[in-house]
């Protein structure tokens, strides 16, 4: 086993992260599919309000590329789509029956499936829904299956601190996570799987195809952190990369022949200390995010954040559970500006820097969606290179993104670039520098396909 310890990063103590243990959430009466959550396609709609569909039944596609269809996650009636922004299709919601029916796929067993080659296991893959669990680095897109990449990295603990740990969703589930494996390696592609040193595994299935352990803070279990400490010529950038909890539900959707749709989900209240908030909830993939709360109560006055405390967006009270989304998050809305706020002591203000006392303590802190501050010009002063873990020299990268010099910019590690969100962070000049390099890397992406 290969040890990958990352030393440039931030240690970051937010209070409220999940208990891990289990409960069933509770029955819902409608899901929806958000396509606008789905980063780097254009989706195409199969169905029309008023459609009946089961669970399964092809919901949109890409315009694209049609053969990454995306599937429903209830069985019943689709009884609104909405649109955004310049006719962006925002949601898709379906209310369910009181049975809901589900397609039917031929169920592929882990002798059929070791029967089967690469073309087949992306066919059926494609078919049950399942492919788009397959993403590409460096753009975080779904993967092309045409593309041969030199790994397929699986981290079994996602790398923000607001997420389900491995403990909780492997547990019971050993056997499943071990068979997907064994799928995914039908793709001919070298499949590496990681545990977090903080999250050492016990079963000694999985110990025994474990192949690398990461070391270090946020978000060393990152796979393009991971690929970046450990790759060793330009050729192994390509890489692919599969959520840990996703490789569960690859093997539950071949073997089962049915669209999976269970998820479990991190629910946490920062700030909130109650077990009965800050919890993991087993639901269903587009379940209301109403539907994971014990009370509403905990809600009022808060910032809901889907999709993690760093890359995750704001979602509203009445909003749903997209695709890639485990988590949802919320922390105490921004407050009215605090008068001479700077010249207070700030024992339990987060800094980065040493500008308040909570340098001296850093203890957990109770997450806030103030910004202390507006946007101003950059100071040089050099922090968000100094926590950046895939070694990015930041300001020059913002610098010449905002130049348009693209070319640049990638030679300033553009493309290397995680997401992780730690520059804005600690940039002291409140500048959206992870925002402007994601949506620099995706125009790129656009510009080529
Ligand atoms: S540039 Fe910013 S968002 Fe990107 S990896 Fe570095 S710290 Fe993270
Ligand atoms: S942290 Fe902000 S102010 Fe400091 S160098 Fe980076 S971009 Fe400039």
């Amino acid at each position: 086993m290969k040890n990958v310890s990352i030393k440039k990063s931030l240690g970051i103590h937010v209070a409220g992260r999940p208990a891990p243990s289990v409960e069933d959430g509770p029955a819902v009466s409608s899901v929806a599919a958000l396509p606008d959550h789905i980063p780097l396609i254009k989706p195409r709609l199969l169905v029309k309000k008023g459609d009946a569909v089961n669970i399964g039944s092809p919901l949109f596609e890409d315009k694209k590329k049609p053969w990454i269809r995306f599937l429903s996650p209830g069985g019943g009636t689709v009884t609104d789509i909405e649109y955004g922004h310049r006719r962006a299709i925002t949601r898709i919601v379906i209310e369910t029956g009181e049975t809901e029916e589900h397609e039917a796929f031929e169920p592929v067993d882990e002798k059929a499936a070791k029967g089967m080659d690469r073309d087949q296991v992306i066919d059926a893959m494609a078919v049950r829904g399942l492919w788009p669990l397959v993403r590409s680095l460096p753009y975080r897109t779904i993967a092309a299956p045409d593309e041969k990449p030199a790994s397929l990295w699986v981290c079994l603990d996602p790398a923000d601190p607001f997420q389900v740990p491995s403990t909780v969703y492997l547990k019971g589930n050993e056997p499943l996570f071990v068979s997907g494996i064994r799928i995914l390696e039908r793709l001919g592609v070298p499949v590496y799987v990681c545990e977090s040193e903080q999250v050492p595994v016990e079963s000694p299935d999985i110990r025994a195809i474990i192949t690398h352990r990461t070391a270090g803070p946020y978000p060393a279990e990152d796979p393009g952190v991971v690929l970046y400490h450990t790759k060793k010529s330009a050729v192994e950038n390509r890489a692919w990369f599969m959520n840990g909890q996703d490789v569960l539900l690859l093997a539950e959707g071949m073997a089962s022949g049915r669209y999976p749709i269970s998820r479990i989900m991190a629910v946490s209240a920062s700030g909130n200390g109650s077990p009965a908030v800050n919890r993991c909830v087993k639901t269903r993939l587009g379940a209301p995010l109403a539907s994971l709360l014990p009370d509403p109560e905990t809600a009022r006055g808060r910032r809901w954040i889907t999709g993690g405390l760093f890359r995750g967006q704001t979602a509203e009270p009445d909003g749903f559970m997209g695709f890639y989304e485990t988590s949802l998050l919320l922390i105490e809305d921004a407050a009215d500006p605090e008068l001479f706020g700077f010249l207070k002591p700030g024992a339990r203000k987060p800094t980065a820097s040493r500008t308040f006392l909570y340098a001296l303590h850093k203890k957990e802190f109770t997450a806030k969606a103030d910004m202390r501050g507006e946007e101003r010009a950059c100071i040089n002063c050099g922090k968000c290179e100094q926590v950046c873990p895939v070694d990015i020299m930041v300001q020059f990268a913002y610098k010449c993104v905002y130049a348009e010099e693209i070319e640049e910019a990638l030679m300033h590690g553009l493309l290397d670039c995680v997401e992780c969100g730690l520059c804005t962070y600690v940039c002291p000049a409140k500048i959206e520098l992870a925002e402007a390099l994601k949506t620099t890397r995706r125009a790129y992406y656009e510009d080529r396909i």
